[in-house]
Order: C-alpha cells, then structure tokens, then sequence
C-alpha cells in the first residue's frame, strides 16, 4: 500500500523516510509531473527497482532547475547527496552507487530523474552480470521495426542457449537484456555482444548497422553493443526518463512486445500498468543462470 506523504511545511515533505525539498517543482513540463510525484512513483515502484538497482554502479541524469533542457550527466558522488549513496573506487574511478530504496530517494531529492547502470554490481566489478544490446532506430523508423529488430536478437540468443529479456527505455528504442552469471570479463562481453551486432548487420545490412556512424544509419537500427564496456551504463528498468511526457523503462513480455506502446508507460501511469499485468515479465531475469558460449 502506498503510504501517505506527510507535509511539513512550505514544499517540503517527508516520502519513505527521505526529507524532499521543492516538492512542487515541475520536473517535466509537457505532463507537469513534479518532484513530490517522481518521489512517490519510487516509494511505488521501489521494491521492483531495488533488485537492479542494488550495489550497481550508478549514473544520473539529473535536472536540479527541473528544466529537461538543463539536464546533465552525474558519475560522481558530489556534496548534498545523502549518505545512503555510498562511494567506493573501481579501478581507480570513483563510483556511486545505493543498496536501499532510501538512497534511491535520496537520488530524487538530488533532482535526479534517470538512474543508469553498469553491466556489473560492487559484488564483482569486474564481471558484467547482463548484457545490454540497445536498439537505436534511425527517426525516419518506426516503433514496430525496432520490435521486429529485439524479436531477432532474441531468436539469434535463443539458437546460442541464451535467455533474454526486453524492456522499453522510455525513448524510441528497446533494450535486449541478457542476464550472466558473472564469470566471463568485460572484454568476452563486450566481444560477444559486438559479435551478435556484426552478425546481423552482414546478414542484413539493408536493416542494421553494428558501428557508431550516423552516416550509415539513415533508414536503419543502429545495434548498440557500446553499453557493455566497464564504465558503460543503460537506463536502468523502471527509471524515469528527463524526456516529454516523463515515461520510464519499463520491462515487458516478449508475448507483448507487439501490442505495447513505450509512450504509455509514464510516472503516472505506472501504477495503473503495475496492477493490471498479472505477473513480473522480468520475474526469471535474477534467477537465471546462464553464461557465455564458449567461442573458440
Ligand atoms: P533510446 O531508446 O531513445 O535510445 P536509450 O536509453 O537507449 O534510449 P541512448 O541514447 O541509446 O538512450 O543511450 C544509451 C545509454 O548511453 C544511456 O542509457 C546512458 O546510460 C548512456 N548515456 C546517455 N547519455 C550519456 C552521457 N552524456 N554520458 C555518458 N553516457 C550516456
Ligand atoms: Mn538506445
Ligand atoms: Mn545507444
């Protein structure tokens, strides 16, 4: 049940043990969600989060005048971020990351809206525990490619005995999530993942491309393997997104993947879409054990 947030005074309130200042701040402004809202869709959507969010490095879009068009990327622990964000070293980089849904809001009263993820959590650093394969369309694309596109990345995972997952990013893309049990190193994932791009962009050139030049993704999906380096992050499953509309990424049935619209999935109609799906599509994602074929 979703508790209460006390008012204090003024626009500060208190939501899940986390004091939140100008609550009434307008994060986005084509839905008018404001930061009391961002706060209690996570008090919502914590305990589906958490297990992803949990001890993972962590990046942040954060928008501190509300104003998407002010937005930037935040890698680092910086003086106003509570203690529930703890800070260790990987490498010699300083990494941020939370273990609880406290420090998950004590990111939102940072005017946080989007938390990204490394492949990899503290646990080991430096084994990736999933694959991202980010799906980016070319705009002249539609939504319905992109799902042909993730369909095929799945059947291409499937004949290699790999279990994936998929989810909208909130933005005209999919993620094709494939969790590891963390054993292979970032080189062999990345490779791997780099592996499945070229694969299909030999085959079908007309639709894909595996590398990173605009030039040549007129009319085609760019298959992003890049988000499977150490220090790569994705928005993570369920976060919001600091784009019109304030929709998040939300995770989907592979059944569904052809009826959905990722524009619909917003901060507000979270706990609409929440109640009416019968079961977490993503349920077998930490359960999963699975690693990389060997490739030699
Ligand atoms: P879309 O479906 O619209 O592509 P997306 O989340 O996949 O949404 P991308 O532009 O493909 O967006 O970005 C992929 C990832 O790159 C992001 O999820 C993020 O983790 C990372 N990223 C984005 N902006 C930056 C940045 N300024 N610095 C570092 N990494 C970034
Ligand atoms: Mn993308
Ligand atoms: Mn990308």
């Amino acid at each position: 049940p979703r508790k209460q947030s006390s008012a204090r005074s003024g626009d500060v309130v208190e939501i899940g043990g986390v004091r939140i200042s100008h609550a009434d701040r307008v994060m986005d402004e084509a839905s008018g969600v404001t930061k009391r809202e961002l706060a209690e869709y996570h008090e919502l959507v914590g305990p589906l989060l958490l297990p992803y969010a949990r001890k993972r490095p962590i990046a942040l879009v954060r928008c501190p005048q509300g104003d998407a068009q002010q937005c930037f990327f935040q890698k680092h622990k910086l003086p106003g971020l509570g203690d529930e964000v703890k800070k260790a070293r990987i490498a010699g980089n300083e990494v941020i990351y939370v273990e609880s849904q406290r420090g998950i809001l004590e990111l939102v009263q940072f005017n946080a809206i989007e938390i990204h993820g490394w492949g990899a959590t503290m646990d080991a650093p430096d084994k990736p525990d999933w694959i991202v394969i980010d799906l980016d369309p070319d705009t002249a694309l539609e939504f319905s490619d992109v799902v042909e596109a993730a369909l095929e990345v799945r059947d291409n995972l499937d004949r290699i005995g790999l279990a994936s997952f998929v989810k909208t990013t909130g933005g005209k893309g999919l993620h094709v999530v494939v969790p590891l049990e963390p054993h292979a190193g970032w080189d062999s994932v990345k490779g791997f993942a780099q592996a499945i791009a070229s694969a299909m962009a030999e085959q079908q050139p007309d639709r894909y491309v595996a590398n990173m030049s605009k030039a040549k993704r007129k009319g085609r999906i760019f298959i992003d393997y890049l988000r499977n380096g150490q220090g790569a992050t994705a928005v993570l499953p369920y976060s919001p997104r600091a784009r019109p509309g304030a929709t998040i990424a939300m995770p989907v049935e592979w059944k569904d993947i052809r009826r959905i619209d990722p524009k619909e999935f917003t901060v507000r109609s979270a706990e609409r879409w929440l109640k009416k799906r019968k079961r977490d599509p993503w349920a077998e994602l930490l359960t999963t054990r699975q690693r990389l074929p060997d490739l030699d």
